[in-house]
């Protein structure tokens, strides 16, 4: 059993409470490690120390902290299997694709390590004569980051990178059900050199040590990547002392399935974007809009492809699912089956939990295919966060993005055509963060990420995401200081 401690200022530090929860491993139900249960002693002495920390953090060169984010990313591809290891354990997601996300999480921090020092200002042309005026663009300051539970680290790496690159100290809150990666992670930056208070993390429950962190006043900046329940109460919680925010919530993406597409291409696709990840994927293509002309023949393909899924220990290199990752959560998707059910959607694949071969259920669910689904039924509108797909059909482009846009989401849509003029006319019309064309779950650390909608606000990775952490400044110098009349604007 593992038992981990808080980890601000570089120590390790126990709960205030001495309290710990247990962390399971949802495929074999074994409780293999313990986190701290924090609390508002825990949260203020982490945003202390992160504060103290800030006030040289910002003053170091932003080339010098671009050099320690370029140790890092070397530390984070060292330490790749090992971190894939203990997230599958936490979490459950197949190791096979993981470990490949582990060695990839590194390029955000290599790429934010190069951005550091390359964020400038601008002198502005302004109309008085007598002026010279510039800007700068600053830190904010404390940045509290909560994270869930579906890729603890690859999240945590779309927003860590670029707060530390634009000169601002964090405090991390991983999701309860999976603290175990994050807080192995922070050991990497005392190894890398950073000074310590620059990253720091508590855990605990969002309720009790989420909510104190959202509302601290010595916290400037929330990075919010969960569910658009908990968003919305941030979202409302940070206007109190009107804290920058940038929220990665939730999706119900459509996946766009046109009759001249390339169907196989596009069924792989569709597959990709709703089976990966067991479904808790915030980008999950979870409505399959298919031109009612190909229906069938795309049901009958992806029916036949899905079937075939390995279901089992996601540590096992053959398996493509693997078990969700809490209890809750499985008990969740399986009442929504029902629901769909209950609503007139008839299931063609799957439905149900899968018992392993020794007749043991281990959290896992059989990948689900609903037909005859309406795009207003709850099945069509709710985030399940599971492997089930809605099929819904269309007839022809306006309907489909009638279809598509009817929703409060806007995180992602997919578009499987081969025609040119349509794959550009649907990325106008798509209220989407992401539009995929004739592909899906593309990401890259160069390329903006976020949400339209009920979805979120603001963007990650690229480089207007630096600007995320960053104030203006205004800076006004005058060439002649006389005065004529101080009562009238110069
Ligand atoms: P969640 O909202 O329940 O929890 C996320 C995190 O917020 C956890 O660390 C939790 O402890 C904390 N939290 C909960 N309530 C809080 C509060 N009131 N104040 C402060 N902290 C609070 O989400 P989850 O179940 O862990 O994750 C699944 C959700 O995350 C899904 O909705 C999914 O779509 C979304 N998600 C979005 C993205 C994206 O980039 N858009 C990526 C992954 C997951």
């Amino acid at each position: 059993m593992n038992v981990y401690n808080h980890y601000i200022g570089a120590e390790s530090i126990q709960p205030a409470t001495g309290e710990y929860l247990d962390s399971q491993n949802p495929y074999t139900g074994e409780v293999w490690a313990q986190i701290p249960r924090g609390n508002a002693d825990d949260a203020n002495r982490a945003v202390a120390t992160a504060k103290t920390a800030f006030a040289s953090w910002k003053r170091t060169k932003p080339d010098a902290r671009g050099k320690l984010l370029l140790r890092l990313a070397d530390l984070i591809e060292e330490n790749s299997e090992r971190l894939a290891e203990i997230e599958v354990r936490d979490n459950g997601r197949v190791y096979a694709e993981v470990s490949g996300q582990m060695k990839y999480i590194a390029e955000w921090y290599r790429y934010y390590g190069g951005l550091a020092d390359k964020v400038e200002g601008s002198v502005i042309p302004t109309d008085k004569s007598n002026s010279f005026n510039f800007t700068r663009h600053e830190p904010l300051g404390v940045v509290t980051m909560i994270t869930p539970w579906n890729s603890p680290l690859l999240l945590l790496g779309w927003k860590l990178p670029t707060a530390l690159a634009a000169g601002n100290t964090v405090v991390i809150k991983p999701s309860e059900f999976t603290s175990a990666s994050t807080l192995e992670f922070v050991r990497l930056f005392e190894e890398a050199g950073f000074p310590p208070g620059v990253v720091n993390v508590v855990t605990g429950l969002g309720t009790e040590i989420g909510t104190v962190l959202v509302s601290h006043p010595d916290v400037a900046k929330i990075a919010f990547t969960g569910s658009d329940t908990a968003g919305k109460q941030i979202y409302k919680s940070a206007a109190e002392d009107f804290k920058h925010v940038s929220l990665e919530l939730g999706g119900k993406s459509p996946n766009i399935v046109f009759e001249d597409a390339d169907l196989e291409a596009a069924v792989m696709g569709v597959i990709s974007g709703i089976f990966a990840a067991a479904g808790q994927l915030c980008i999950a293509g979870s409505r399959l809009l298919v031109q009612s002309s190909i229906h069938d023949l795309v049901v009958e393909r992806l029916v036949e492809v899905a079937r075939h899924t390995q279901l089992g220990d996601p540590m096992n290199p053959e398996t493509q699912v693997g078990p969700v990752t809490t209890p809750l959560q499985f008990k969740k998707v399986l009442d929504y089956i029902d629901i769909a059910a209950k609503e007139g959607a008839r299931c063609v694949l799957g439905g149900e939990a899968h018992i392993d071969a020794d007749g043991i259920s281990r959290q896992i669910i059989q990948p689900t295919i609903f037909v005859d689904v309406d795009n207003s039924m709850r099945i069509a509108q709710e985030e399940v966060f599971g492997p089930v797909l809605s099929v819904i059909r269309f007839d022809d482009e306006e309907d489909a993005i009638v279809k598509a846009n009817d929703t409060i989401y806007g995180l992602a849509a997919g578009v499987w055509t081969s025609d040119i003029g349509r794959a550009i006319r649907m990325s106008e019309e798509l209220e989407a963060g992401t539009v995929w064309i004739n592909t899906y779950r593309d990401v890259s650390f160069t390329s903006p990420f976020g949400g339209y909608k009920h979805s979120g606000l603001g963007r990650e990775s690229g480089v207007e995401a630096i600007k995320e952490y960053l104030q203006t400044k205004s800076v006004w110098i005058s060439t002649d200081p006389s005065t004529e009349n101080p009562f009238v604007m110069r």
